[in-house]
């Protein structure tokens, strides 16, 4: 697929973070020029983000301080659909790992948040972690209640030593539960594919994926009958590209190759 044909098929971009349209704190460049272009041509931006530690206030802050985020842009993170996906089940009571931030806003978008029998263990990425609340979430999962993730993401990029990330954690609670989650809503599964095509109301077929992670970003699209867009400002590269299942539609330098 040629870039004209990417542009022209799709209404929808949905568009990584970190080595997509920034690394760390400093946006790749010329992508904020090209955005502003896919924004005059119409095309609806929406970032989307596996990482559920933070809020969509807090990314909101970052894009707009990185000069990324423009008029009509949204976020969506996994803990956005673990929301969706928990109340469109009606789920009575949920025991939640997450930050503070995200827990109020689990709360806002009506998930009922609850430590005594719950009907629920979702696991999002608690950077505020501690003993009691591990164990407190191995006991509900063994009582036998629905078991959600909100990504499976093994560690977090950083400028240093990655962090441990939410599937990190669910290597844990599988040692000492011998679970693994019912249900994990982020890329690459369908669960945030489907909540982003009801909230958007823009078909699958056009909407364009862009990411620089074949497992995560491009597996998402091809899984939700997306396009995809493989960057190669990030972590993967030409010859690495090969070692995976799955073909993107197009593959660019950067974002800012797409014009
Ligand atoms: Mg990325």
């Amino acid at each position: 697929m040629t870039k004209e044909e990417l542009r022209k098929g799709t209404d929808l971009f949905l568009l990584d973070l970190d080595g997509t349209v920034y690394l760390s704190d400093t946006p790749v460049a010329g992508v904020a020029e090209t955005l502003s272009r896919l924004r005059e041509e119409g095309k609806r931006i929406v970032y989307l983000t596996n990482n559920s530690s933070r809020t969509r206030a807090e990314y909101v802050e970052k894009l707009t301080r990185l000069g990324l985020f423009g008029r009509g842009d949204d976020v969506y993170t996994s803990a956005h659909a673990a929301a969706e996906y928990l109340t469109s089940r009606g789920a009575r009571r949920v025991y939640a790992l997450a930050t503070d931030a995200v827990r109020a806003e689990l709360a806002a978008a009506g998930v009922a948040l609850g430590e005594h029998s719950p009907d629920v263990a979702l696991l999002a990425y608690d950077t505020q972690l501690t003993f009691a609340e591990m164990k407190k979430f191995n006991e509900a999962l063994a009582s036998g209640c629905l078991y959600v993730a909100t990504h499976p993401d093994d560690v977090c990029p950083t400028d240093g030593v990655p962090m441990p990330d939410v599937g990190s954690f669910i290597a844990l609670f599988e040692r000492s539960s011998g679970r693994r989650p019912d249900v994990v809503c982020g890329k690459p599964y369908t669960v945030m594919g489907e909540c982003i095509a009801r909230k958007y109301r823009v078909p699958a077929a056009r909407t364009c994926m862009v990411g620089d992670r074949m497992h995560t970003d491009i597996r998402f699209g091809n899984a939700n009958g997306m396009r995809t867009l493989l960057v190669l400002s990030g972590e993967t590269t030409r010859e690495s590209m090969a070692a995976f299942p799955d073909v993107p539609d197009l593959v660019l330098p950067s974002l800012a190759q797409i014009f």
